[in-house]
């Protein structure tokens, strides 16, 4: 078996999610099967169709309320997260999956909405052949310490200051 590695994907420019979905699906392109769980965003984006396409292989799920952006998070963005990080730790422990993919789980970290020393634990037990890949902004440093690759999206330039929303097929 071959091992597997713990990637990081964080930093404020675009491109953490985009790169997790375009490491799905090379994983699926080599058979490889491939869980992902997304946190704090509650939309249903255009991934989630085009994935349909490749059930077989990937799985993705949402466990988000919506973008917390400076709010005080509540009760269902607590018991959202809690939710899909207890399917997400079944998922990673049962070995049935080569890629587990935590969508915005810095995010989830960073509001508190889950206990980071969990997850460090779970970075520290992983099945040594699982790719395990967290994302989103303000990754926490003991994340960053037990991660094998470390890669952080900075922001130069953004349409979004000039007034772009959030474009179908492109951000969602
Ligand atoms: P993407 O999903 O496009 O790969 P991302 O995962 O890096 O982006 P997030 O931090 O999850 O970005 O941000 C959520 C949304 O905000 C996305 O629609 C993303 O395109 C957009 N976004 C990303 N970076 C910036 C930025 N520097 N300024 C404003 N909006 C941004
Ligand atoms: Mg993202």
């Amino acid at each position: 078996m071959r091992r597997g590695y713990i990637q990081v994907y964080t930093g404020n420019g675009k491109g953490k999610t985009t790169a997790a979905l375009g490491l799905a699906l090379r994983a699926a392109g080599a058979g490889l099967r491939v869980f992902i769980a997304q946190f704090v965003k509650q939309r249903r984006c255009s991934e989630h169709k085009a994935l349909e396409r490749f059930s077989d292989l990937i799985t993705i799920r949402r466990c988000g309320k919506g973008f917390l952006r400076g709010k005080s998070p509540v009760k269902p963005d607590f018991e959202s997260a809690e939710k899909g990080y207890r399917e997400a730790k079944d998922i990673i422990a049962s070995g049935q999956y080569d890629v587990v993919i935590l969508d915005e789980i810095n995010v989830a970290l960073h509001y508190g909405l889950l206990d980071i020393e969990d997850l460090l634990r779970v970075m520290e037990n992983k099945p040594a052949g699982l790719e395990l890949v967290l994302t989103g902004r303000y990754a926490d440093e003991r994340i960053i310490a037990k991660a094998d690759l470390v890669t952080e999206m900075k922001d130069i330039k953004h349409y979004s200051v000039s007034g772009v929303k959030a474009r179908t097929g492109i951000e969602c």
